[in-house]
């Protein structure tokens, strides 16, 4: 398993609605939305060098998602911000940090789906901890491919970034059974989506292609490698990938905050070619641009 517990985090501070209260006490009602129905839309965020990394993209990102589920009584970005900042601050934490941001549809005055229940406003949770990107950049990651589908806006709008994760989870297990480090996730058409918790590239004779983000995630990432890859003059395309072309590429690499940029060393047992000039660029230009897109915590 590539996470562990860092006994540094074990007297984290945790905000939790409105307090920041010890990691053992920070706790949600059993009628808040989140415990009912999965009713919650998140950020994952990592903290470098005396900032947020891409706050402002990840906050836009939490308010379309909240709108998208029509919540009521969202808090604002700047009140978000003040909360996320205070937390960090608490916690001493400027650096090597991971930020899992959540905000629930609120408690129910009692059980049920209905939207109408939620009588109190949303419930923000925020959860810093100290930990480095999951994945190396170096050795990278091994994958299989998972029966499950990610959803198509058939179903659950991918760029929802919401709390129901059981399509996602299941493909991890599969994953875990297999023995290797994510899933590929697949579109309901056969093409490649993205992995349970990244987005995915291919490099194909110097080019870039990644999948149109009609099935995964709008990652913040990988909006990031799309924009300085085409600065750089790397070309970079959108289009539909089978895993036959994953499986001949030059290279693939996925792309997000758990990993930043991450190769792919093996897809279903074949091993993937390492031919890394561009990701090599690509990440190097990543390195170059982090201080800059970082908020500064104060
Ligand atoms: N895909 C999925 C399913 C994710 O959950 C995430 C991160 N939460 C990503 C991709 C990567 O997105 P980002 O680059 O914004 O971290």
């Amino acid at each position: 398993m590539l996470q562990k517990y860092d006994p540094r985090n074990k007297d984290i501070l945790i905000y939790v609605k409105d307090e920041l209260v010890p990691r053992d006490e920070a706790k949600v009602s059993v009628f808040d939305s989140v415990v009912q129905g999965g009713d919650a839309v998140w950020e994952g965020l990592r903290v470098y060098n005396g900032g947020v990394f891409c706050l402002d993209r990840h906050l836009e990102r939490l308010q379309h998602s909240a709108k998208a589920m029509a919540f009521t009584q969202v808090p604002t970005s700047e009140e978000i911000t003040e909360k996320l900042f205070e937390t960090l601050k608490a916690n001493d934490m400027y650096d090597d940090t991971h930020i899992r941001l959540t905000l629930t549809r609120g408690e129910k005055t009692t059980s049920g789906m209905d939207p109408r229940l939620n009588a109190f406003g949303p419930t923000l949770i925020i959860v810093p901890e100290w930990k480095p990107p999951v994945y190396d950049n170096e050795s990278g990651i091994r994958l299989i491919t998972s029966t499950i589908r990610r959803n198509s806006p058939m179903h659950v709008d991918s760029k929802i970034h919401h709390n129901n994760l059981i399509n996602n989870i299941l493909a991890k297990i599969q994953a875990n059974v297999a023995g290797v480090d994510a899933a590929l996730m697949l579109d309901a058409y056969g093409f490649a989506s993205e992995l349970n918790g990244t987005n995915i590239f291919m490099v194909r004779k110097g080019e870039l292609f990644t999948p149109h983000a009609d099935a995964c995630l709008h990652g913040i990432t990988r909006g990031l490698v799309i924009e300085l890859a085409r600065k750089a003059g790397i070309p970079c395309i959108e289009k539909n990938i089978s895993l036959t072309e994953l499986y001949n590429a030059d290279m693939v690499f996925c792309t997000g905050t758990m990993g930043e940029l991450t190769p792919i060393v093996e897809i279903d047992g074949r091993e993937i070619n390492q031919e890394r000039s561009v990701f090599t660029q690509l990440l190097a230009l990543f390195e170059e641009i982090k201080g800059k897109y970082c908020i500064p915590i104060s």
